[in-house]
């Protein structure tokens, strides 16, 4: 599989944050959010090919109990399956990032879904060349409740700016009920800056609904920078 990190931190998003984990980024990702926040595994593809033994076993020397598989898209990688079968089989909790797009049996504790919303559309990105392909695969609800179905889930929804909100609640509309406090709202920024600026009116949006905020710990300790 394509790997583009391995790293021990906490985590920083979602209602396991500031839990102490490991993190396996796999590089590759089927959207092209103008946003996103590791081009290296979607825009511009890093990473070296490992086999699952070297994955688990660099996982594994860490005694944590924790492990997040995230990405780009992990979804993709045709050996998430073994991976997180061997980590489970080690005792470890797993929690799978996804945008949602794609659906596959597979091992985790907590599936972590984070659809995107048009505010992620690539207009002005590269020409928009990744326009069509990103808004024909970022919305699919019959992956979500797949993923609800088999899955403890946590939905994570980026949010842009307070008209978000509409666009948000008829997805929801689309799903089975999701219980409140694992709807999670995340302001759209990679600076402290960009993250306060959008974090007061937030709060408010998720005290009227009873949701979740989610802070970008990592980002307040660390900035953006890789390997956090
Ligand atoms: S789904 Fe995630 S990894 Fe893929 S382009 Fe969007 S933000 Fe980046």
């Amino acid at each position: 599989m394509r790997i583009s990190e391995i790293f021990h931190s906490l985590q920083g998003e979602g209602i396991l944050a500031g839990v102490p984990s490991v993190f396996v980024r796999t590089s590759g990702c089927n959207l092209r959010c103008w946003y996103c926040d590791t081009p290296y595994t979607s825009w511009a593809p890093e990473g070296v090919e490992m086999s699952v033994a070297a994955v688990a076993e660099a996982v594994l020397r860490h005694r944590t109990r924790h492990v997040v598989v995230t990405g780009g898209e992990p979804l993709l990688a045709p050996d998430l399956p073994e991976l997180l079968a061997r980590l489970a089989d080690a005792g470890r909790h797993i929690t799978v990032e996804t945008a949602a797009t794609v659906f596959r049996p597979i091992h985790c504790d907590l599936a972590s879904l984070s659809p995107k919303l048009s505010n992620s559309a690539p207009r002005h990105r590269e020409g928009g060349r990744f326009l069509a392909m990103h808004e024909a695969a970022r919305w699919r609800p019959d992956v979500i409740r797949e993923f609800l179905k088999h899955h403890e889930c946590q939905i994570k929804f980026v949010v842009d700016a307070p008209s978000d909100m509409e666009e948000i609640d008829g997805m929801l509309a689309e799903l089975p009920p999701i219980p409140a406090d694992r709807i999670l709202l995340m302001p759209q920024g990679v600076t402290r800056e960009e993250l306060a600026s959008r974090s007061v009116w937030l709060a408010t949006l998720c005290l009227d609904r009873g949701w979740r905020f989610c802070p970008r710990l990592h980002i307040d300790l660390y900035g953006h920078t890789r390997g956090t």
